[in-house]
């Protein structure tokens, strides 16, 4: 592999956003990647852990805090001239026909009129959009949307295709199928594009299409482990070495070195421990299903049963262990002693178990408890935590850390929240309450 092979050269990338207190979020920290051509490298990371603003860096769309981004030779300067982006979310003008929806890139390049239309018929063509030229977007369906996504891309014949989760937004049947049109594409002498970058949280989706994963570790986002796949494409999912690389990239993502600066539960700040976007009853219901199998099991396993992508099982998987109900190894997941519990007992006991828990080990809801009883009469603005949640997050997570935690906090019958005077009190009725104020203020 000579240098000139490198068609994109990312270095030292490193991305901070300001927060709302005017303290800085990291993002990214010291990225460094290639993409080089005639390969597929995918970009595989949890939710948060930075890929979406990668992949705006590389396409130029924002710059980096820090380091460079090089594009055949060339430092970025503005919008990468090489690139085009596919989204998650399709992003297609409703007012527009699918074709002139496919020719914007073009007309806002200056190419003439029947160039324009000349190579976007060609190019949805390619994408198995023949005959759809004048519909519009809301006469397709999500799957048809996403090939205009893909056509409006590939029309403008860019060097790097990027694609942010371009499947996630379709059913599972309209995604294996877009998956496979592309692996064929990219096969194909048509093809425009010389290397695809995809960023994706789905393991399976990175093992069948990429010639190289990136594994992403969250906060801040950086490369954890690079795996090269060295089978030849089309992939079969039912073989034993597709499996193998699934688990051990799985092994990567919920491994200990994932996120080596993670605190303790029981210590940590809210914004050091953020709780996993899990509600109790998805979090019950996780911990049901893994006492059934003998309070061990394996998560792929888990995932394959229910029918669920793996990576819609890691916030659970997360809250269960920040709790203390389960410990992860390698891809299994254990109950612990109180974990057997909390399923067993009658629901009570078993919203007692999760109360005493949560006070401890979820630090915000430790914190909101704290609060309360350090209040005159039990009782808080949420904006009052919203406000310390925002030194840390941004605006948007940071609502959602407080629902998380109002959502936990009910449940547990340790306080509720009312929305019109927004208040959080802690719960007089529940016997927990007295308990627990006994012990908060002891
Ligand atoms: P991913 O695509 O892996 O889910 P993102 O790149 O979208 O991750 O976001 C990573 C983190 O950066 C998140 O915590 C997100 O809230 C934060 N973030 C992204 N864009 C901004 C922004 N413009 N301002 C503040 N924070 C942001
Ligand atoms: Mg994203």
């Amino acid at each position: 592999m000579t240098t000139s092979d490198v068609l994109l050269d990312v270095q030292g990338v490193s991305k901070s956003f300001t927060g709302t207190a005017g303290d800085e979020l990291r993002v990214l920290d010291r990225i460094d990647l290639q993409l080089r051509e005639g390969e597929v490298v995918a970009l595989l990371g949890r939710s948060g852990s930075g890929k979406s603003t990668l992949l705006r860096i590389i396409a130029g769309l924002i710059g980096p805090t820090a380091g460079t981004v090089r594009y055949r030779g060339a430092a970025l300067n503005g919008a990468n001239p090489g690139a085009a982006l596919v989204f998650q979310s399709f992003a297609l003008m409703p007012w527009l026909t699918v074709q002139d929806n496919v020719e914007l890139g073009l007309a806002a390049r200056n190419v003439a009129p029947a160039e324009r239309s000349r190579r976007a018929l060609a190019a949805i063509d390619m994408i198995g959009l023949d005959g759809f030229e004048s519909a519009y977007p809301k006469e397709l369906s999500g799957g048809m949307r996403q090939r205009v996504g893909f056509a409006r891309a590939l029309v403008l014949e860019p060097d790097l295709l990027l694609m942010d989760e371009p499947f996630s937004a379709l059913d599972v049947l309209t995604a294996e199928n877009l998956r496979t049109e592309l692996v064929r594409l990219w096969a194909g002498d048509a093809f425009p594009s010389k290397a695809v970058c995809l960023v994706t949280h789905n393991i399976e989706e990175a093992v069948l299409l990429a010639d190289r994963v990136l594994v992403l570790g969250a906060n801040p986002g950086r490369i954890i482990a690079e795996i090269a796949i060295e089978q030849p494409r089309p992939r079969d999912k039912r073989a034993a070495s597709f499996d193998a690389l699934v688990d051990q990239i799985y092994g990567l993502l919920t491994g200990r070195d994932t996120e080596p600066v993670a605190p303790a539960p029981d210590t940590a700040t809210p914004t050091a421990r953020p709780l996993p976007d899990a509600s109790p009853g998805g979090l019950a219901g996780l911990v049901e299903l893994v006492y059934a199998a003998g309070r061990r099991a394996d998560l792929p396993d888990i995932a394959d049963e229910l029918n669920f992508e793996l990576d819609d099982l890691f916030p659970l998987v997360d809250a269960a262990e920040l709790l203390g109900l389960a410990t992860v190894e390698a891809g299994d997941v254990e109950l612990t002693e109180i974990g057997a519990r909390f399923t067993t007992a009658d629901i009570q006991e078993s919203k007692r178990i999760f109360a005493e828990q949560a006070r401890h080990r979820a630090p915000l809801v430790r914190t909101i408890c704290k609060g309360l009883a350090g209040s005159r009469d039990g009782s808080l603005k949420a904006s009052f935590f919203l406000d310390l949640l925002r030194r840390g997050f941004s605006p948007a997570d940071a609502r959602r850390q407080l629902d998380l935690a109002i959502d936990w906090g009910r449940y547990a019958e340790l306080y509720d929240y009312d929305k019109d005077n927004d208040q959080i009190t802690a719960d007089p009725a529940a016997e927990v309450y007295q308990a627990v104020r006994g012990a908060w203020t002891a």
